[in-house]
């Protein structure tokens, strides 16, 4: 596949935050920007005609559901992105599956079919992710950074321990569109102060716009075939210094022949360039 660019833009609103026990007046005002930088965004991909893949938590569907419809009227993929947005390693087995399934309704109610892809909120999978979405009919996660550029099989059956060489299973039917902290906009940006930990962010935009056409450049001219995929949340990129960089991004990626793809055909490619054992 020549260099593919997957947009994704993360739509957690409130969510994020009362999954953080963070639900005083200003962290809940901060996820509400939220659906002021989704109408932003979906403005400036119309102006560019551009697809992007859409994960959205239960939470904000039901809070915004304005919004998602815009979202999805635009033409634009939908993900499934938990119910609420607590990571799935803090949940049991049978919290993780009612959220998975409570969403996937929501998703459906929006969109009038399943969601094909999964993100899992804080991109820390349980050990029960990948079975159970395998089991509701998943085609892929997008939440795991073993590439930077080539989507993979998720492997089933891996053991790990602190004292023995790693044990690898088998590589499954669930394929992985990898993410990696660097393409996201949450940590360069957010000034984040919980308890006794700060997440500095507030970064210049230009110099993460360096990176991020680095990285794509890097993708063309030395790996050749592969998919960058870049991470947005609406209330992070939604504020005008970074939008106007988004925009310079884009433009630049436009310029550099970057084909767009919304995530599941990409799937849908490496899914058949690719064996399940
Ligand atoms: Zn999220």
């Amino acid at each position: 596949m020549q260099p593919t660019v997957c947009l994704s833009f993360d739509f957690d609103a409130i969510s994020l935050w009362l999954a953080r026990g963070m639900n005083s007046p200003t962290p809940v005002s901060r996820g509400e920007f939220c659906a002021v930088g989704a109408v932003r965004v979906l403005d400036l991909l119309e102006r560019l005609d551009l697809p992007s893949t859409w994960f959205i938590p239960g939470h904000t569907i039901t809070s915004y559901p304005a919004v998602c419809d815009q979202v999805v009227q635009a033409g634009h993929e939908i993900g499934h992105h938990g119910w609420t947005h607590v990571a799935p390693n803090n949940m049991s087995r049978e919290e993780e599956e009612a959220g998975l399934v409570r969403a996937s309704e929501c998703i459906q109610r929006l969109t009038g079919r399943m969601p094909q892809g999964y993100r899992s909120p804080s991109w820390d999978l349980s050990p029960h992710t990948v079975e159970l979405l395998i089991a509701h009919g998943f085609d892929y996660d997008s939440s795991m950074m073993g590439h930077d550029y080539v989507p993979y099989r998720i492997r089933q059956g891996d053991v790990f321990e602190i004292d023995q060489p790693a044990r690898f299973g088998t590589p499954g039917r669930l394929l992985e569109l990898p993410v990696s902290w660097s393409l996201d906009d949450y940590p360069h940006f957010e000034f984040v102060r919980a308890g006794n930990t700060i997440l500095p962010g507030l970064m210049n935009a230009s110099g993460v716009l360096e990176n991020w056409v680095e990285d794509f450049l890097y993708l063309k001219e030395s790996v050749g075939a592969g998919v960058i995929t870049y991470t947005f949340h609406p209330f992070v990129i939604g504020r005008g210094h970074r939008m106007r960089m988004l925009e310079r991004l884009l433009r630049r990626l436009l310029d550099e022949g970057a084909q767009f793809k919304p995530m599941h055909e990409v799937a849908a490619h490496y899914r058949d360039a690719t064996s399940a054992r």
